[in-house]
């Protein structure tokens, strides 16, 4: 059996968003068992938001919480982060409305959690294990999650060239994650900057934090994998799912998804308990799949 692990010490580190460009502080401190992940505004006297999908803001480019109007955005990497590392509990203090976007990938924020120290606690973790099938389809795009003994992950992906089509499987292991998807960065296409600009959205993105896209390739590379956009868009499912608020058994397999798909997902799961069955984790008895359940999203 496993158990809940908080951080040693508290982490920190300083950027920009990449949506509002605004500069942030950003603290982590170890929580205690049960805390689950909860950010602080501390420039708004400590308002506190959980990363818990009620707190699910509209969701465009990024995945962002809203509580009582109060907006913690862009949240998907470092819950990624915390995920891929397996941090269950942690208070996260920011002095903005927007985390850091750093490189652009989870690794800055995956090194000063292992710097900071993990830490297991008393609590015996419970695991979230998907018992029936749940599929989302919205024209398409798709993602489901199927039962299964461990949490991995199938991506597809299909971009305008020079993109293209680009498939990646992974099982989430700690030493997985760190090797094959953490590092992956965020990416954008310079055809579309101003008009994201116009909505106000990327006025932090620079070449140094995500990766570039004309015509004829990434404009700062080189790429930290041939694959690096499907990875990437692995890293921010996990962080995405991160949202059900506990540890998933199943296989999840995404199709051309975005961050919409991946809370609808979330969504379902929470709202349907028939589906999940919460279990200590290693406890390898094999799911039921005695029913299935298929879902839909309205278009
Ligand atoms: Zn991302």
């Amino acid at each position: 059996m496993s158990f809940e692990q908080t951080i040693r010490s508290t982490a920190q580190c300083r950027g920009i968003g990449l949506h509002s460009g605004a500069p942030v502080n950003l603290l982590i401190h170890p929580a205690p068992a049960g805390t689950g992940i909860v950010f602080r505004r501390v420039d708004l006297d400590g308002f506190a938001v959980e990363a818990d999908i009620r707190n699910l803001a509209k969701v465009s480019y990024a995945t962002s919480l809203m509580k009582k109007g109060v907006l913690i955005s862009t949240t998907e990497h470092l819950l990624s982060a915390f995920m891929g590392t397996g941090i269950d509990n942690a208070i996260v203090e920011l002095d903005n409305l927007e985390l850091p976007i750093l490189d652009g990938s989870a690794q800055p924020f995956v090194d000063m959690l292992l710097a900071a120290g993990l830490k297991q606690q008393r609590r015996r973790r419970v695991c979230m294990r998907v018992v029936r099938k749940v599929e989302v389809r919205e024209g398409d795009k798709f993602i489901a999650i199927y039962p299964a003994d461990a949490y991995s992950v199938e991506y597809s992906i299909n971009f305008p060239a020079p993109i293209g089509r680009s498939a990646f499987e992974v099982e989430l292991s700690p030493a997985l994650y760190r090797s094959e998807i953490a590092p992956a960065r965020t990416f954008g296409f310079r055809k579309d900057e101003q008009a994201m600009r116009n909505m106000g959205l990327v006025r932090g993105a620079s070449l140094e934090n995500c990766i570039v896209m004309s015509a004829s390739g990434p404009e700062n590379g080189p790429l930290r994998f041939a694959d690096e956009f499907v990875r990437h868009k692995i890293l921010d499912l996990i962080g995405d799912l991160a949202l059900v608020g506990r540890r998933i058994i199943g296989r999840v397999v995404a199709d051309r998804a975005g961050h919409a798909m991946h809370t609808a997902l979330v969504q379902t799961l929470v709202r349907d308990h028939s589906v999940w069955e919460e279990t200590p984790e290693e406890d390898h008895r094999p799911a039921a799949i005695d029913a299935e359940a298929t879902y839909t999203l309205r278009g």
